[in-house]
């Protein structure tokens, strides 16, 4: 079985198509944005896809992506790239079966859940740091929850965000004050939700952030606060490209419906 999985974010997107994703030498390829084609960004992605592919017909299909589709399959919303608005993603990425098309951090969520079997629990929530904040929370026991908290406000009247407002958490992430504002969005959620592992992935999260946020942390939050410590995604930045490809496979029909009888 040939699954196609597609990653794509604000610098570029990856993409893998394999027959056995633990297979040895199973690698993903990258492509960065090229400024010269940016009215055909899609167009990128579907080369990337077909170089991957090479020929063979994919039984499933997952694409990670950042914004939001109406049901037609077609881009509503990106605001970091208001650009793909009216794209029609999921006619674009159709090499013979329909992809499904998915928040990306969720995604990477289900892969870094999926890595870590004896956190359900616990209860985990997992923040993709990119352009945006992607996030999702797994109650303790429970199943995966799709959020936004790339926008919750750490500073009213803070920096500008692309949603329009000020002192968003991701506006925040761009400046020196980046480990203030996250520790204070997850003293906020660790109010709200109920976890006890933290996950950080996502390209622009480093041990520095996270040790940094780890030692801010207990200042921030009410005195008595059971607090996780932020670990980093065991997938590294691959965590929505390995989430779409754990999605695909469960979306996959099974061997016995595909083969004639
Ligand atoms: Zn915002």
């Amino acid at each position: 079985m040939v699954t196609l999985a597609i990653d794509i974010g604000g610098s570029g997107a990856r993409a893998l198509a394999t027959d056995d994703p633990d297979a040895p030498g199973t690698e993903a390829r990258e492509l960065r944005w090229d400024r010269a084609r940016v009215d055909d960004e899609p167009g990128q992605v579907v080369e990337l896809a077909r170089s991957v592919l090479g020929g063979r017909v994919p039984d499933a299909v997952a694409v990670a992506f950042p914004g939001s589709l109406d049901a037609a399959g077609v881009v509503r919303r990106w605001p970091n790239r208001p650009w793909w608005t009216g794209v029609a993603l999921t006619a674009r990425l159709d090499f013979g079966v329909p992809p499904l098309v998915d928040d990306d951090a969720y995604l990477a969520a289900l892969a870094e859940l999926a890595a870590r079997p004896e956190a359900r629990p616990d209860g985990l929530f997992y923040l993709g740091l990119g352009t945006g904040v992607g996030g999702a929370w797994a109650q303790p026991g429970g199943g995966l929850v799709r959020c936004e908290p790339g926008h919750l406000i750490v500073r009213p009247d803070g920096e500008p965000c692309s949603c329009g407002r000020r002192g968003c958490l991701q506006a925040h992430l761009r400046t020196a004050d980046a480990a203030w504002a996250l520790a204070l969005a997850v003293a906020n959620l660790a109010e709200i939700c109920a976890f006890r592992r933290l996950v950080v992935g996502g390209g622009t999260s480093g041990p520095a952030l996270l040790r940094d946020v780890a030692e801010l942390l207990p200042r921030v939050a009410r005195p008595g606060t059971d607090l996780p410590r932020p670990e980093p995604a065991r997938h590294g930045a691959g965590s929505s490209l390995r989430g779409a490809l754990l999605a695909a496979r469960l979306r996959a029909p099974s061997c016995d419906e595909r083969t004639p009888t």
